[in-house]
């Protein structure tokens, strides 16, 4: 709905509102007002005319007994009939009766009843004589004056009413005759008939006791006195004895206070027709004075003024709707402005300004929509700024992101390439010689290979899914869990050399190299394997050890014949020694003595790879041993000014171990400590026990081993780059020994060491001791 309309229906619905409070409360006071004034002039009219009527009534009255009152009347009553005066006192009356008929205008006749109801005098010669001895007005009229209601005369048939007033003698008292005037009733039909104003429908009426018309019917006319009767509420209520006895008690005034009803009757009337009226009872002739007006006179001036009404309300209207029409275009008309600038915009009309100057609410909101217009302005611009540049950003990485396909593809490309590869380095791997063998992390075979099938024997199917421990010898079943351990932590196992069991029971010495297997995610889920059937080098092997084991000891023989002897020289057993043979002989003896002890140490060497060697435990003191070694290198120690710091644990228990292969262990470790550290550098030696093992501890600050070499440090032969430049002498083979030693003893070997800061080297043996081994050989 627009505003102009809504402000118009506003504005109609507040008149409405307000003209149906104020029409609806006018109208409805001033009807109660007319119809108060009308009541009111009702009333009063009517109680006037009532009065009227008494008054004439009264009037009469009074003069009907002066009338009777008059000598004349009584002198004539008096006289005998038949003396010679009566004639005359008979004339003088009629001359009285006629005299009193002329200044009476309503008198209609006058005439005298004697004592017996014969009319002696009348206006009217013709009815002197007559008998009116069984007249009311006779009967009525004995004691006090009689008013006889109106009613037709006999003779003239005229609608008449007659008082009569007994003459009285002045003597006795007695009534001697009656005195009777006729007025004629049209008298009283001017006196109540005239409307006095109060409407078209006016109507005013007597009625007698018996509720018969006395006066005409405005609208019926004359034909309904004495013969219709008037059944009305007014009539009823008009003689109702209490009214009645009100009026006779305190006259008309207090009948507005009559308890019952009230003066005024709304009620039907003798024509059946709604009327408003009022009635006064007359009490001197016991009539009722009736007047009314029809109730539809009454709504026709309450109809008049809703009709004025109407034409206000119709005019107002029209004002109104001119003038909310007025108003309204005066409010929208601004509005108008501003809607045709919103829609200018609307249309693509930016700049468009609505510029309205009034300093109103609208003016307001214009200048603030023209202020807004305006930021949207900017606000569109920044946004196509925006969108420009995001749009080359968009293009720029639409771009990027084509080159990316590209790459992608190309990455595609070489994957496809790669897979290619896989599948072909795949069949390599399947057709390969050598034994390839891929397991998970559990030790669960996943692949297995031609080459491992044809060493070992198992046919893929026979051995995926299984534990790779199948192929372990039984000593070796532990070996997994430590090649494992490298694994996981990402390390490679290079050419580790062990025995594999085949299907048919019988071993083969390979050289194995493992390497953890990764997923796409550098995970590491598994490891690979791939061996070589070194059996055939093991036999080369085999017969070198032996070769070396037959000439070591074939050497032993004369190396001792040649200590022996140079020793015996030395000490001067074959003459005394010129000191040049001496400084010569000092030279055999101590290349001599390195020749044994390497000798020696390859013996050793030969028998613990060709696991000649046997290991007897016995309970030994290890403290006693350490001490005993350490004594023999004292003149080294001391050479070398080395600090050695003992640390053994007090009250140890005896250790089961094979006194001599101990011997070993600690002289190289020792040895080595000593030979591998700088003059003045430290020693320390500490033995404890926990609740699994012994631990032996060797420690110095001398040279170090270098980080990238660590790893060969126990393989044989083998020397690091630092100390051979600074110490000659020496095997690669001590340490070889000692491993193999703690390795078949069931003990454990590692060091820790930093180049130029120093080493320390650990070993443990269970609690149990050393593992007994049997053997042919011994080593020394
Ligand atoms: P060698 O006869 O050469 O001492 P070993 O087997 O006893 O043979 O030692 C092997 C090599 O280990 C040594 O040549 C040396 O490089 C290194 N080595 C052993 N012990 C020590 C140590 N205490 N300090 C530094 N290097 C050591």
């Amino acid at each position: 709905m627009k505003i102009r309309d809504r402000i118009n229906l506003n504005f109609l619905v507040v008149f409405l509102i307000i003209f149906l409070i104020i029409g609806v409360s006018v109208y409805i006071y001033s009807s109660q007002l007319i119809k108060e004034q009308i009541y009111s002039y009702l009333y009063s009219s009517a109680k006037a005319r009532a009065e009227n009527i008494r008054t004439f009534l009264q009037d009469q009255t009074a003069m009907a007994k002066i009338m009777a009152a008059s000598t004349v009347y009584r002198d004539l009553l008096k006289e005998p009939a038949t003396s010679d005066q009566y004639a005359l006192l008979r004339e003088r009356v009629e001359k009285r009766l006629q005299r009193t008929l002329g200044a009476e205008k309503n008198l209609s006749k006058l005439f005298i009843l004697d004592q017996k109801g014969k009319i002696i005098a009348s206006t009217d010669l013709a009815e002197e004589g007559k008998d009116k001895s069984t007249d009311p007005y006779f009967l009525e009229g004995q004691e006090n004056v009689y008013i006889k209601d109106i009613h037709f005369s006999e003779g003239t048939n005229k609608a008449v009413f007659v008082i009569a007033a007994p003459i009285k003698d002045d003597v006795s008292g007695e009534t001697i005759g009656i005195s009777v005037a006729r007025y004629d009733a049209d008298k009283f039909y001017s006196i109540v008939g005239g409307e006095n104003g109060l409407g078209e429908s006016e109507e005013n009426f007597l009625i007698n006791r018996d509720k018969y018309f006395l006066t005409p019917s405005r609208f019926l006319g004359e034909s309904v006195i004495l013969t219709k009767k008037v059944e009305t509420k007014n009539a009823a209520e008009c003689f109702d004895e209490n009214e009645i006895n009100q009026v006779k008690k305190s006259g008309y005034p207090g009948l507005k206070n009559h308890p019952d009803h009230s003066p005024f009757v709304e009620a039907k009337d003798y024509r059946n027709i709604d009327i408003i009226g009022t009635h006064f009872y007359i009490p001197e002739t016991n009539w009722c004075l009736i007047t009314k007006v029809d109730a539809s006179e009454i709504f026709t001036i309450n109809n008049k003024i809703l009709s004025v009404f109407v034409i206000i309300f119709v005019i107002s209207i029209i004002i109104l709707i001119l003038a909310s029409h007025y108003v309204a275009r005066r409010i929208t008309k601004p509005l108008n402005k501003l809607q045709a600038g919103i829609k200018n915009i609307e249309n693509g009309n930016l700049g468009y300004k609505v510029a309205m100057s009034s300093s109103d609410e609208i003016g307001d909101l214009s200048r603030a929509f023209d202020k807004m217009n305006f930021a949207v302005q900017e606000s569109r611009r920044e946004i196509e700024i925006k969108v420009q540049n995001q749009t080359q950003e968009i293009s720029k990485k639409q771009k990027d992101l084509e080159n990316q396909q590209k790459a992608v593809l190309n990455i595609l490309e070489d994957v496809e390439e790669e897979k290619i590869n896989a599948s072909k380095l795949a069949v390599i791997v399947r057709d390969a010689d050598e034994p390839i063998i891929g397991k998970d992390l559990n030790g669960i075979i996943t692949s297995w290979n031609l080459g491992a099938q044809k060493l070992y024997g198992y046919t893929s199917q026979e051995v995926i899914g299984k534990s790779i421990k199948i192929i372990l010898p039984p000593d070796r079943q532990n070996e997994f869990n430590n090649i494992l351990k490298k694994i996981v932590k990402g390390e490679n196992v290079g050419h580790l050399q062990t025995t594999r069991l085949k299907k048919d029971g019988s071993s083969v010495d390979v050289s194995v190299s493992i390497s953890p297997i990764t997923d796409a995610s550098g995970k590491i889920i598994g490891a690979s394997s791939i061996a070589l059937d070194i059996t055939k080098e093991k036999e080369i092997d085999k017969v070198k050890t032996e070769f070396v084991s037959l000439a070591s000891h074939q050497l032993r023989t004369p190396l001792s014949a040649i200590n022996w002897y140079t020793e015996m020289l030395l000490a001067g057993d074959a003459g005394k020694l010129l000191p040049e043979q001496k400084q010569y002989l000092d030279q055999v003896y101590a290349s001599n003595k390195r020749m044994v002890d390497l000798v020696n140490a390859l013996l050793n060497v030969s028998r613990l790879e060709l696991g000649t060697f046997m290991i007897e435990p016995e309970l030994a003191d290890v403290t006693e041993l350490a001490d005993s070694i350490i004594k023999e290198l004292i003149p080294s120690i001391e050479q070398k000014k080395l600090k050695l710091v003992k640390d053994f644990a007090k009250g140890l228990p005896k250790l089961s171990v094979d006194k001599k292969l101990l011997t070993i262990v600690f002289q190289n470790l020792l040895s080595n400590a000593v030979k591998y550290t700088p003059e003045k550098g430290q020693l320390g030696f500490v033995i404890s026990k926990d609740k699994n093992n012994f631990t032996f501890k060797v420690a110095d600050t001398g040279y170090g081993i270098p980080k990238a070499q660590q790893d060969k440090i126990f393989t044989k032969l083998f020397r690091a780059d630092n100390v051979r430049e600074k110490e000659t002498e020496g095997t690669g083979l001590g340490l070889y020994i000692v491993k193999m030693i703690i390795d078949h003893s069931g003990g454990k070997i590692w060091f820790e060491s930093q180049e130029g800061k120093g080493t320390t080297f650990y070993v443990t043996l269970p609690l149990s001791g050393m593992q007994k081994k049997e053997g042919t050989k011994s080593l020394g």
